[in-house]
């Protein structure tokens, strides 16, 4: 298969090297020592076969980034990037369906007073073993001060454990628990990781640093002028011919910009690009874009 083609191997994304940009694609861990993590990789993307049987990844299957916290593995075991957390929507049904399955696990669990209460913004949940041991991040993004409590009452000799770090804005939890079989503990155990943070197109914070972050970082007029040669009255005007359309990522200022930047200053389109992040194509289809919409509606004026 061409490096072109690889496509992720989470159900539902459709991401691939050539349809996508900044997005890394990994193989699956295949040292002798990785023989845990690639594991847990495999529990994270949750796929079966066609026949219903266990998948596992091939020599060529990969997954692309978009699935880690911050959008980039982490070797390092404490990370929450460790372990593929984030999945699309379809997932959430798939754990509700394991969750009807195992519903005698959970009557076991509440048996023995496993429980856990965890309070942010404000809010104070009770939420079983079952929550924390679900894939999917939280989709919150927020500054809060939180805080977890959990009161655990293990059965004897059985192994549980439970560990919970941050780093930055990250927060992961990890439950080893054991399984059970035909009502009885066995001794293997299974663990499931969870974690949340921002996703990384998400986070703006770095929008108080110096680097040009686009229409957001023209402070005032002069600076409009200098990059666009527009007042604010005109870039607001012509702004709002553009609110007709509005199914690119990037915001209608920014749009505006690239395109009143390529007017005065002629930069290519790939110079563009790297002030905003995006291809040369992006750029490109903007400014075409643009230059469709305004030449038409500035004719009638
Ligand atoms: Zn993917």
């Amino acid at each position: 298969m061409s490096k072109s083609n690889k496509i992720c191997c989470v159900v539902n994304c459709n991401n691939m090297y050539k349809n996508t940009q900044n997005i890394k694609f990994y193989t699956f861990p295949n040292r002798k020592y990785e023989k845990n993590l690639k594991e847990k990789w495999i529990r994270a993307v949750n796929r079966t076969e066609v026949n219903g049987s266990p998948w596992n990844p091939k020599v060529h299957s990969v997954i692309c980034s978009a699935h880690f916290v911050g959008n980039e593995r982490s070797n390092d075991s404490r990370s929450p990037s460790y372990v593929p957390s984030i999945f699309p929507e379809v997932y959430k049904r798939k754990i509700v369906d394991s969750e009807q399955s195992c519903s005698r696990y959970q009557r076991v669990l509440k048996r023995h007073k496993i429980k856990s209460t965890s309070s942010a913004l404000e809010n104070t949940t009770d939420c079983n073993l079952d929550d924390m041991l679900t894939d999917n991040p939280c989709k919150t993004v927020s500054t809060c001060d939180a805080s977890t409590q959990v009161a655990i009452e293990p059965v004897e000799s059985v192994q549980f454990s439970f560990e919970c770090s941050f780093e930055n804005q990250n927060v992961r939890t990890q439950v080893t628990s054991p399984n059970v079989c035909r009502g009885f503990y066995n001794i293997l155990t299974s663990t499931s990781d969870k974690s949340c943070g921002p996703d990384s197109s998400s986070i703006n914070s770095c929008l108080s640093c110096d680097r040009f972050h686009g229409f957001n970082s023209i402070k005032n007029e002069n600076s409009l002028k200098d990059l666009t040669g527009t007042t604010y009255k005109v870039f607001d005007l012509l702004c709002s011919m553009l609110s007709q359309v509005c199914n690119s990522s990037t915001s209608k200022n920014d749009r505006l910009l690239i395109f009143l930047i390529k007017i005065k200053h002629n930069l290519t389109f790939s110079a563009i690009g790297v002030l905003f992040n995006i291809h040369r194509t992006s750029v490109s289809r903007i400014f075409f874009q643009c230059l469709e919409i305004l030449s038409i509606l500035i004719m009638d004026l």
